[in-house]
């Protein structure tokens, strides 16, 4: 589960990580009352959506003006003119997909003089199997050229079950933080460590965490994402959930317990077990079209659990066929045959549909298909299916 930069500082600032006074506004009427409260004499006006790269990210409308979606404001007539210019547009970022997210909350942040912006993350990582910090001097809004064209400027440090001296001097070193810096740094690293473990934390990025003109460090953005496994433990942070960011489809596939992300493609597939879902999405792309979604029905859905399934990818106006690629190991494909038939009546199905079925009760599945009278495409093989999708959406 992902949250706002503002709640994401609001949780460091609990720990006692050093974050600006700021203000998380929902309309124009509050701004004068958020940016009162501020000292100024700058101000930031920060888009709150669920996808990083803002700072860099253009708004669709005209009227939002050239600028990006993090905005420095020198007077308050300033902060109000550019929150009315944000709020309730649509910001594209490198991270959004091309249509953009709408702007519902803004954050009015003191701002601070910058000396340096440097890079932290503290992630899960597999390769040593422990939470890592990941960190670099190049930190702020070019990060990831920095990851493609100079990786050596970026250092991994797994920690032991706390961070040691030693490895807060370490990380000190990678970001070359002496004096005011040092010492706030030798603080920070284990705050930080603290809000990662207690709170289950997937990952927890401040980029940039800054040096500032008074040597102290700040964290002046946060992007937080939790281990939606661990939720039950912090009903605290469950709370920050907001709804409008997340795909509806992917809200609803979670209330039907069901693996779906949403992707940019044409064609919506499902299958079971994640393994087998990669390969379609693979062999879709092979035949050079591409997946409209992931979704795992998992391996003991019933009827209504597909017939769920096949309504939500539906929902997408993208689609323009449907592969179904199930192997019935422990579900069967009679069973899984009666669920597709059953949600292929009731959405009144316009487009081309595939099914792939093998395992239990195979022939039975496809005798179940082949006499329902609908216009459905039988596969025998997943090569056999990726193609007649691929021909059948291309018409
Ligand atoms: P992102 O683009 O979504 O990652 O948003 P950030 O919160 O990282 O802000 C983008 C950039 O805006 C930062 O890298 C800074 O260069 C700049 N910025 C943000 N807050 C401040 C501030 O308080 N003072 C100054 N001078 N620049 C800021
Ligand atoms: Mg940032």
């Amino acid at each position: 589960m992902n949250i706002h930069e503002y709640q994401a500082k609001a949780v460091l600032k609990s720990f006692g990580a050093p974050v600006a006074e700021g203000v998380p506004v929902l309309s124009l009427d509050d701004v004068q009352k958020a940016v009162d409260t501020l000292p100024g004499p700058l101000w930031v006006v920060k888009s709150q959506i669920h996808a990083g790269g803002r700072g860099k990210g253009k708004f669709v409308e005209a009227e939002a003006g050239e600028k990006g979606g993090v905005r420095l404001a020198f007077t308050k007539e300033d902060v109000l003119a550019n929150a009315k210019q944000m709020l309730g547009h649509h910001l594209v970022t490198a991270q959004t997909g091309p249509a953009g997210k709408q702007v519902n909350r803004l954050y009015i942040e003191d701002g601070a003089d910058i000396d340096r912006e440097l890079y932290l993350s503290i992630l899960v990582d597999r390769e040593s199997g422990k939470v890592a910090f990941v960190v670099s001097t190049e930190g702020g809004m070019d990060i990831e050229a920095v990851a493609h064209d100079t990786p050596e400027k970026i250092m991994t440090l797994p920690v032991d079950g706390g961070v040691t001296e030693d490895d807060a001097s370490k990380l000190c070193d990678a970001l070359k933080l002496e004096g005011t810096a040092r010492t706030d740094g030798m603080k920070l690293f284990p705050i930080l460590y603290k809000a990662f473990t207690e709170k289950d934390m997937a990952m927890l990025e401040v980029n940039p965490l800054i040096v500032m003109e008074n040597g102290h460090l700040r964290v002046l953005d946060a992007k937080v994402s939790f281990d939606g496994n661990a939720l039950f433990r912090h009903p605290d942070i469950v709370e920050l959930r907001d709804k409008t960011e997340e795909d509806e489809k992917e809200i609803e596939a979670s209330e039907w317990d069901l693996a779906y992300i949403a992707l940019d493609g044409t064609i919506g597939c499902m299958v079971n077990g994640a393994g087998l879902a990669m390969a379609t999405m693979d062999i879709i792309k092979l035949y050079g079209e591409e997946p409209a979604n992931f979704c795992d029905v998992g391996g003991g859905a019933g009827k209504e659990k597909v017939a769920a399934a096949f309504k939500i990818i539906m929902k997408d106006p993208n689609v323009k066929g449907i592969l179904v690629n199930i192997f019935g190991g422990i579900m069967k494909c009679d069973v899984i045959a009666e669920g597709v038939i059953a949600a292929v009546k009731e959405t009144n199905l316009a487009v081309p549909l595939v099914v792939r079925l093998e395992g239990t009760n195979v022939e039975l599945g496809k005798k179940i298909i082949a006499d329902s009278g609908l216009n459905v495409i039988s596969a025998d093989d997943l090569d056999d299916a990726a193609q007649k999708i691929v021909n059948a959406v291309r018409g």
